[in-house]
């Protein structure tokens, strides 16, 4: 593991997680839409080898591959960190963050609880971590259900399980977020960067 000495070239590692439906990608979608905030920040594309939801595009929302892709991928060490959850893999690839950091820039992970751990591990004195919490459980559970059409329901009971123990978490999280106007969370998320982005 190399030090993270913080240097103040470097840009910042933004961390955001919440349950599965909570908002994060779509929240952290808007920061980079902002003219601004754009230029600094790029969001990091994950490998997973869940197969692709409807809606999803290869190379946007992540690279899809498969199992073996995956491991080989990981013994080439190209994966930063890495979790299972629900039975696939999903990883965060090394190159793009290291390279994004040394130029100056920031960058934006939505990860889950195990990721956001490692990560703030990894680099203590960059990464500045965000927990996303959504309105209600019901709220949650109508939005994990949604997105879930098509696939099988015991997916959707697994990922609602994991969500409420996500939950109990949040704690941990440098901020939180409460997701109940997009707008307003999007102006909570917003000063958040620029607050840590200034200093
Ligand atoms: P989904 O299947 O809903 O896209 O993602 C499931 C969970 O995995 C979400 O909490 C998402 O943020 C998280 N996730 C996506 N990519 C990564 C990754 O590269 N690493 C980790 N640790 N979690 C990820």
């Amino acid at each position: 593991m190399k030090a993270d000495r913080g240097n103040n070239k470097q840009g910042k590692i933004f961390v955001i997680s919440g349950p599965s439906g909570s908002g994060k990608t779509t929240l952290l979608a808007r920061l980079i839409k902002d003219r601004k905030a754009g230029k600094l920040l790029k969001k990091s594309r994950s490998v997973t080898t869940r197969p692709k939801r409807s809606g999803e595009k290869e190379g946007k929302d992540y690279s899809f591959v498969n199992s073996q892709e995956f491991k080989c991928l990981l013994k080439e060490k190209k994966i930063l960190e890495w979790t299972r959850y629900l039975g696939y893999y999903y990883g965060t690839p090394r190159e793009p963050l290291e390279k994004q950091l040394l130029d100056g820039k920031s960058i934006g992970l939505c990860l889950d609880l195990n990721g956001a751990r490692i990560i703030k591990k990894l680099y203590p004195a960059r990464v500045v971590t965000i927990f996303i919490i959504p309105p209600s459980l019901h709220a949650l559970k109508e939005r994990i259900r949604g997105r879930c059409r098509g696939t099988d329901q015991k997916e959707v009971r697994e990922r609602i399980f994991l969500a409420r123990k996500e939950l109990k978490s949040s704690g941990e999280f440098d901020y939180r977020i409460l997701n109940q106007s997009l707008p307003e969370a999007i102006k909570e998320l917003k000063n958040i960067f620029w607050k840590e982005t200034a200093g």
